[in-house]
């Protein structure tokens, strides 16, 4: 494909191959996060030409890392769920296979309201799905419950399955609270689902979240045996895994891959407007203050979703009603500490923070050290990585969060990490610290989702087979769901197009 030369502000036009039966068809992609770059590996591997289009100066989007302290460490995404072989594979594909490691069997606790923080901070049982407990009259979940909250969780096993099972638009928190009371609601899902998907559970659509567990508990009688047997059906040990050295390398290794074979990846490319022309498409991109138009045979969007419908719009006006709300941001506070008294691993892998934990504004703590041995291996004894994330939806503006200058969120996470870990760390002993920011990263599926995404695939589908749209804001928060929706998104796309050359032959 030829260039042509651009001066500042002036269109330049990427002219189009020649056109001949055997030239291969060229796919832009929007977007260079991970949804995108597996998109584009897809898209590569079914021997279709492939342009990514990235608007920021680093590929990966929310999956990126830094140095800090001297240690490499993932920026956003540090784990992946173990309940499809789906990251294990790919990291595999890409010569990663030996670094996969499980967390630290000791898992994580939960820090609920009390006079007494200490005695309140509790182990978080791990026997059920997204803090719904398989069975509530284990004591451990009693512990956490107390005994009206026992009691009533316990009222799962007998009340009549009903309507619940089956309705449409059922949220996380309406099934739990109907089930399971209020208790079960604020001390265990609650907390596990802020820390997950920064939402409140009721603003959660289940059937997205917790794919098969309403039917699941259609078939058994009880939520709880639900909840148990979805976490009995996924892979033995840890529900999490992550690699050596962090998660950022499936990023690194991608890339890498997909320029050795071919790939024509760009950043600083803002696509700005996407238009059909002929059978194809122009994709209309900024870059250095140029506007340059690329010619394509299809498209795949893999923005995030307000950018998506906001690109797509123009020629799908009927999107424009589907564009999500904004969804809030989180901060992510990292500190690097010499406390020998955290060698002890006080409370396991990390601490999630229910509602009204009076002093405390985090909303969840990662002790990395703790919960990775490569990490504790290498910072050696005495030394600590502590994450705390700010930020909690449905916050009022002024809460400490993502628009809380620096030194305000370094002051908090230094006051939360003493609290919720039960170690005094003052300010001598931080070797380092930063502040990552995430506007607006953290899509989740409200009540409704699924409909939602179904409406919008169809309207994407109507309006041309050569155009493709993925992302976490359709697939679903999380590695696993994002990395299966742009492989098959992109293995449709490359069907429509070898579909429509065996109808038109170029
Ligand atoms: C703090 C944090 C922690 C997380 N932790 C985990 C975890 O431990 N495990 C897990 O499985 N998941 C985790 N996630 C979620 C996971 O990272 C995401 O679900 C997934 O990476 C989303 O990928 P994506 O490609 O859909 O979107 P994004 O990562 O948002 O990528 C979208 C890309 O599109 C680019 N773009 C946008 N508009 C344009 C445009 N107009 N032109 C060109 N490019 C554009 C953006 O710059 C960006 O690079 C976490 C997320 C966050 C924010």
């Amino acid at each position: 494909m030829a260039r042509a030369a651009g001066q500042g502000g002036v269109a330049a036009e990427e002219t189009p191959a020649p056109s001949g039966r055997t030239r291969p068809r060229t796919v832009v992609v929007v977007g260079g996060g991970m949804a995108g770059l597996v998109a584009a590996r897809t898209l590569l591997q079914r021997g279709l030409r492939v342009v990514v289009l990235e608007r920021s100066d680093r590929f990966g989007g929310t999956v990126d890392s830094r140095t800090l302290g001297g240690f490499r460490l993932d920026s956003g995404a540090e784990s992946f769920s173990t309940r499809s072989a789906t990251v294990p594979a790919l990291a595999g594909e890409l010569g990663l296979g030996d670094r996969i490691v499980a967390p630290d069997a000791t898992g994580a606790w939960v820090q609920l309201p009390g006079a007494d923080l200490r005695a309140a901070a509790q182990p978080l049982p791990n026997s059920g799905i997204l803090g719904i407990p398989a069975d509530p009259s284990d004591p451990a979940i009693s512990a956490i419950l107390g005994r009206a909250g026992s009691l009533r969780a316990a009222l799962d096993r007998v009340l009549p399955v009903g309507p619940l099972a089956t309705r449409p638009r059922v949220s996380l928190g309406e099934l739990v609270r109907s089930r399971m009371g209020e208790d079960v609601l604020t001390r265990l899902v609650a907390p596990v689902a802020g820390g997950v998907f920064s939402a409140d559970p009721d603003d959660l659509d289940v059937d997205s979240v917790a794919p098969g567990l309403r039917s699941t508990m259609g078939r058994l009688g009880s939520l709880g045996a639900a909840a148990g047997a979805l976490r009995q059906a996924a892979p033995a040990g840890a529900a999490v895994g992550g690699l050596v050295g962090g998660i950022a390398q499936l990023r690194d290794a991608l890339v890498r891959r997909l320029r050795e074979d071919g790939a024509d990846l760009r950043t600083n490319e803002h696509v700005g407007g996407l238009a059909r022309s002929g059978d194809g498409w122009t994709v209309t991109t900024e870059h250095s203050g140029l506007t340059r138009r690329l010619p394509a045979d299809a498209v795949l969007v893999a923005t995030e979703g307000r950018g998506a419908v906001d690109l797509l719009a123009p020629a799908l006006p009927a999107l424009a009603e589907e564009r999500p709300d904004p969804v809030p941001g989180v901060a992510l506070v990292t500190l690097i500490v010499d406390v020998p008294e955290l060698d002890a691993r006080p409370r396991g892998t990390g601490v999630l923070v229910a509602r009204g934990v009076a002093g405390v504004t985090a909303k969840a703590l990662t002790h990395a050290t703790a919960k990775w041995a490569w990490l504790r291996d290498e910072a050696g004894p005495g030394s600590h990585v502590i994450r705390l994330s700010f930020g909690r939806a449905g916050d009022e503006p002024t809460a400490v969060g993502l628009a809380t200058p620096d030194d305000d969120l370094f002051r908090h996470a230094l006051a939360d990490a003493s609290t919720l870990l039960g170690v005094p760390i003052g300010e001598a002993d931080v070797l380092d610290w930063d502040v990552v920011r995430w506007a607006g990263a953290l899509p989740h599926a409200s009540v409704g989702h699924r409909d939602r995404v179904a409406r919008i695939r169809a309207l994407v589908a109507e309006q041309s087979a050569s155009l493709a749209v993925t992302g976490g804001w359709l697939a679903g928060t999380g590695l696993v769901a994002v990395i299966d929706d742009a492989r098959a998104r992109a293995d449709a796309l490359a069907d429509a197009l070898a579909g429509s050359d065996r109808t038109h032959p170029m």
